[in-house]
């Protein structure tokens, strides 16, 4: 690649994105090459802006472009049950279900000790003031079923056991190691709905 291919560069830099490799990146790039000039440009706008116009929310750390998210803004959604999620993706495809009505607390992370993510770079202070502050009284915890989001489960039960909340788990039934972004609704419904306790 060099400084002056503008297309080699645009086809390198599509490449980066997940799931694509050099060929569907390469079609990509003609594709926005040969269509609609403005498109093109509204596409290089909206990538260009996006990490200044959206931000995380203040209480759940929800991507929106306010300080608080659509779902802490919504007054019908009940502030008692708080769904934890490893990140964004995960908290559309529960949304995609429509039957959730709490709110939602983005980690953002999972613990991996060997990766050296430890409870240090998983804060829950925001999650325990919420629970304090807005009586919540039921947590699921809907981390992956794999190692990482089996171990960062039980250390949130830990951490928030000293206080007056329920603490639970979604079943069993999720792929095993799948990713609850990648499962499919009616597994992830039931999973959500065959939720229990945690210890
Ligand atoms: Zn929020």
């Amino acid at each position: 690649m060099t400084a002056n291919d503008p297309i080699a560069s645009l086809i390198s830099l599509l490449s980066r994105l997940p799931g694509i490799g050099e060929r569907t990146a390469a079609r990509l790039a003609f594709f926005v090459l040969e269509g609609d000039a403005q498109y093109a440009a509204a596409l290089g706008q909206a990538l260009s802006t996006v990490h200044e116009e959206v931000t995380r929310c203040e209480l759940c750390g929800n991507y929106g472009a306010e300080s608080r998210c659509g779902i802490c803004q919504d007054p019908r959604r009940d502030e008692s049950v708080v769904c934890v999620v490893a990140k964004v993706p995960d908290l559309i495809a529960l949304e995609a279900l429509g039957s959730f009505r709490g709110r939602y607390h983005v980690l953002h992370g999972l613990l991996a000790p060997l990766d050296g993510v430890g409870p240090d770079q998983l804060p829950l202070d925001a999650l325990e003031r919420r629970i304090t502050e807005h009586a919540v009284k039921e947590i699921i915890v809907a981390t992956p079923l794999n190692v990482e989001g089996e171990a960062t489960a039980l250390y949130v039960a830990d951490a928030l056991s000293p206080l007056p909340v329920r603490v639970s788990r979604i079943a069993a039934g999720v792929p095993h190691g799948g990713e609850l972004e990648f499962t499919d609704q009616v597994t992830l419904g039931r999973a959500l709905e065959d939720r229990r306790a945690v210890r």
